[in-house]
């Protein structure tokens, strides 16, 4: 049986001109059919509903006239839902194609699926055309017409510096205007930050501008949360030194490229691609630093690709301690090639301060070697104790996995119980909902709770085994590597008990007698 992604579900309950006088003619009350209809689903599927919007009997056929289904779209493209079910796709739109064309475009931007019954229409399959279609009423055709209709009209938002789109960026919260539509305010917490990451960027000394990488590492160190509370990434940072929102225009454009997935390698956008235009809202950007930005960021080129033939033998295992970008080997340089080939960062303008690459490379291996040393005589000396330590281990959480595995059936009984008790209508809805969630809660909870106890057990079970194979193993590359003179071979030897090493290096010259002080992370492959 096809299986939904974990999420968020809802329900959606119209009733069609042809039930309300089913109902009239006395068979009976279509809600409490169709609902049953919408738990039976759910429960086939083990997903639980979260809500359920129901349409008033009144309500008319066409979008404007159902308020609750206005509700719906609106929260289907704020990403809101998982998945919406319904008795069938009909009662999401008919009657008029422009509907369908709404409800179609806000289904399929924010991914949603459609879970009926008969079917499951989802987005994020491709070949799934009917979905964009509802396969019932609409020609390609029409679709793209009124696609189109519905980027003018957006677009016309625009022309009058409206923000169009639903979420603020980063730095703006997105307010009611007294007409028509919205525009933005600047965020007063974030706001600064985004002038921040600006300065940091196009400092008027060059030497004291930072890399998107390094601004990213910054934010973090100061523990700045980003706009959805996570840690910054570069990707963000970029897109921020990109958002012409933030020097008082609105664009339109960028969503929709977004989205679209038919060409794989899209060339990348440039502002003049997208619509732009004087907005409603104030700057938070000059436009001498916004350009300047731009500059940098155009104007340095797009690191090449490596050479087909890797000459680092540590690439992709040490990192800078500073940014957290990845370290270069540099090669031989100068006349005759005197000078040695030298490991820095590759983040621009970092302060981490480079090293001559064999000092680091035999530090590294001097280090595995004492670990390795300390790991042996720990394994070998106190592994009676261990053993039985592990053992007791072993048996707790086995234990714990079988009384969370009998907790998490007593659950399922408790879900089936909840649905009888709303079919026999001891239980509201609200009741209904708020019980279910709270059962679904514990669910998770303890579904975690499982995953990590059989982690445990996993790695208790294949710890024994394997410490006796990797030994011999860590010996071996150990003893051999300087031997080995092909830097891919060497690299595929240290990437076997290497999972990184981060370098750090505070001062120093290349003639300042520091050559050895810096430091090395080691972080070995867990066995
Ligand atoms: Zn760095």
């Amino acid at each position: 049986m096809f299986k939904l992604p974990e999420g968020r579900y809802c329900g959606y309950l119209r009733k069609s001109r042809a039930d309300i006088e089913a109902e009239s003619r006395g068979e009976g009350d279509t809600y409490k059919r169709h609902e049953k209809i919408l738990f039976d689903l759910a429960t086939r599927y083990n997903i639980n509903l979260s809500k359920i919007y129901r349409e008033k009997p009144i309500s008319g056929e066409r979008i404007t006239e159902r308020p609750e289904v206005i509700s719906l779209l609106e929260d289907v493209e704020n990403e809101r839902w998982t998945g919406v079910l319904v008795v069938e796709v009909e009662r999401l739109a008919r009657g008029d194609t422009m509907d369908q064309g709404i409800v179609a475009q806000a289904f399929k931007f924010s991914e949603t699926l459609i879970v009926t019954p008969m079917r499951i229409y989802n987005p994020l399959n491709r070949d799934d055309e009917e979905y964009f279609e509802f396969g019932l009423f609409m020609s390609r055709r029409e679709f793209k017409t009124i696609n189109r209709r519905q980027q003018d009209g957006r677009l016309g938002g625009v022309d009058e510096g409206r923000y169009v789109a639903n979420i603020a960026p980063y730095g703006y919260t997105r307010v009611k205007l007294p007409g028509k539509g919205f525009t933005l305010e600047k965020h007063p917490a974030q706001a600064p930050i985004v002038e921040l990451v600006f300065r940091l960027y196009t400092d008027p000394d060059p030497t004291k501008r930072m890399g998107t990488a390094l601004i990213a590492a910054y934010l973090n160190e100061k523990q700045i949360p980003s706009a959805k509370g996570k840690k910054w990434i570069v990707a963000t940072i970029n897109s921020m030194l990109r958002n012409i929102h933030y020097i008082g225009y609105v664009k339109w454009g960028q969503r929709a490229l977004k989205k679209k997935r038919d060409s794989k390698s899209r060339p990348r956008k440039s502002l003049a691609d997208f619509f732009h235009k004087k907005g409603l809202h104030p700057a938070i950007i000059g436009e001498d630093t916004f350009y300047k930005a731009q500059e940098i960021l155009y104007g340095s080129p797009q690191r090449s690709a490596p050479s087909k033939k890797l000459s680092n033998p540590l690439a992709g295992i040490i990192r800078c301690g500073m940014c957290g970008g990845a370290m270069q080997r540099k090669p031989y340089r100068g006349r005759n090639n005197q000078t040695p080939p030298s490991l820095i960062c590759s983040t621009q303008y970092c302060k981490n301060v480079g090293s001559y690459f064999d000092i680091v490379e035999k530090k590294i291996i001097l280090g595995l070697k004492q670990w390795l040393a300390e790991y042996k005589s720990r394994w070998l000396e106190t592994r009676p104790e261990d053993l039985e330590k592990d053992n007791i281990k072993l048996r707790v959480n086995q234990d714990t996995l079988r009384r969370l595995g009998t907790k998490l059936s007593e659950l399922t009984e408790q879900k089936k119980e909840v649905y009888t008790l709303l079919e026999k209508k001891v239980y509201t809805h609200e009741m209904f909902f708020e019980r279910m969630n709270d059962i679904t809660r514990e669910m998770t909870e303890i579904n975690n709770v499982i995953e990590k106890v059989k982690e445990e057990i996993t790695l208790e079970e294949n710890q024994a085994t394997a410490v006796k194979e990797t030994i011999p193993k860590i010996e071996h590359v150990l003893q051999s590597y300087f031997l080995e003179e092909d830097p891919e071979v060497q690299n595929a030897m240290i990437r076997s008990i290497l999972s990184k090493v981060i370098y750090t290096k505070e001062k120093g010259g290349r003639w300042s007698g520091l050559e050895n002080q810096f430091e090395i992370e080691i972080h070995p492959r867990k066995y």
